[in-house]
């Protein structure tokens, strides 16, 4: 049973939905155990998985797995298909999801953004929104929003929720996962203890998955992009402010109260400027995104030569900062280095900690690339303990602004697909959908 150890034996999917990797319900038995194993198995492999090699990884013998593959195929939530990526010769048949047994939602609050998806059972993005939003205005109002568009995607593809198997929601906030809510989050005013989870469930009568949205970055990456693969990742968002999402052992790390990962507040000066969470110096009133566009601000009316003067202060961004700094602007490049300096140190005490083997860089600031991710870098390497340092590999996103809304997919799908495995002979629930825009 190599491999698996990462099963809890205590919890229900539908009451805690998850993270990466099933989770097994106590009134299971040994066999839907290793069904919904190789179910994980079959879905993370990339290219699909030959028997065989099902057979290796879980340490059991061709016949039975071909019990345990005949029953999912019967489910008709896994097919068989000609390997893709056989390098010569007749392609070997692999074992892969079928895309087209289910569709699910998936929904990437930001503060200040909106990204809402639908997508299939390989995770795989069929259509797209993302528009403007401000989570300020509170519950009520963000997920009345969420619902609108939601539904309107739907309709133009002539369907409506019930054609949808589960729905993944990301908000920027601390979230208890078993209950369903954000606690104490510092930029939702009006949503601390607000039943999300459940309001959702009663509107749509569907499994809806809630999670802090670092924490589904960390899991986008690690299904489908930089984290592919890795037993410990740790995925810094850069956005507005600074959080991080932990994967350790194969398992989104949340904490007691959902609030592990906190990286921009980590103090830098206790006696530097005011944070949006209440304390002077946290790593987020340096790095972040706002605290970029202000330094920007500040620049701009220096009276120093800078691209940044040409503008209206009170409308420079951190995008602008990072557009001047890629149009070599020496002291908007300055802002940011001192940024990834400064989020450099952070990492590397996240290092010390956990000692990850990736740590991915995401979230919108991370776009500018090098002159953020070169002094982060240099920062591990002058302040992380050898031992961790050496095994660490630093790297920028590779999904882009997707991780969020790709990690919310693999969570619905999580919930969507380990239900479709017990129904024999199950219609698939929605045919193609008309694919719009593929990732
Ligand atoms: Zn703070």
């Amino acid at each position: 049973m190599i491999g698996l150890c990462y099963y809890s034996l205590k919890l229900h999917p539908e009451k805690n939905p998850l993270s990466t990797f099933f989770w097994l319900p106590v009134d299971y038995n040994v066999k839907s155990f290793n069904k919904h194993a190789a179910l994980d198995l079959i879905r993370f492999s990339g290219a699909g998985m030959s028997r065989t090699d099902l057979a290796d990884r879980m340490g059991l013998t061709r016949a039975a797995v071909s019990l345990i593959v005949n029953d999912l195929l019967e489910s008709r939530v896994v097919l068989e298909a000609e390997s893709r990526s056989a390098p010569s010769g007749r392609p070997p048949i692999v074992l892969e999801i079928n895309p087209e047994h289910g569709l699910v939602g998936a929904i990437d609050m930001g503060a200040t953004h909106i990204s809402i998806a639908l997508a299939d059972f390989a995770a795989r993005i069929h259509q797209e929104s993302e528009f403007q939003f401000d989570i300020k205005d509170g519950p009520e109002i963000c997920l009345a929003k969420a619902d609108q568009t939601l539904q309107k995607m739907l309709k133009e593809q002539g369907l409506s929720i019930s054609d949808l198997s589960a729905v993944g929601l990301g908000v920027p906030g601390p979230v208890i996962t078993e209950a369903g809510m954000v606690v104490a989050p510092p930029i939702m005013p009006g949503w601390d203890h607000y039943p999300i989870r459940t309001s959702l469930e009663k509107m749509w009568k569907l499994p809806i998955t809630l999670n802090n949205d670092a924490e589904l970055g960390a899991l986008g990456e690690w299904a489908y992009g930089a984290g592919r693969g890795e037993k410990n990742i740790a995925y810094i968002k850069v956005g507005s402010g600074v959080g991080a999402g932990l994967i350790l052992n194969q398992q989104i790390y949340g904490g007691t109260m959902g609030a592990a990962g906190e990286i921009g507040h980590l103090t830098i000066d206790e006696d530097g400027p005011l944070c949006n969470c209440g304390n002077h110096g946290c790593l987020e009133a340096y790095a972040g995104g706002h605290a970029i566009a202000k330094q920007g601000q500040f620049l701009a009316k220096s009276g120093k030569r800078t691209l940044l003067a040409d503008m209206p202060a009170e409308k420079i961004t951190a995008l602008e900062v990072a557009e001047a700094a890629r149009r070599g602007d020496l002291h908007a490049q300055e802002i940011l280095r001192r940024a990834g300096t400064y989020i450099g140190i952070a990492i590397a005490g996240l290092i010390n900690l956990f000692n990850p083997s990736v740590v991915i860089i995401g979230g919108g600031v991370s776009q500018v690339g090098d002159i953020l991710t070169v002094p982060i870098r240099q920062a591990v390497r002058e302040r992380a303990m050898r031992a961790s340092e050496q095994g660490v590999r630093i790297t920028t996103g590779m999904l882009g602004r997707r991780s969020v809304l790709i990690g919310a997919t693999v969570q619905a799908v999580n919930v969507a697909i380990h239900v479709a495995a017990e129904n024999k002979n199950s219609a698939s629930k929605v045919a193609v959908i008309e694919t719009m825009e593929v990732n």
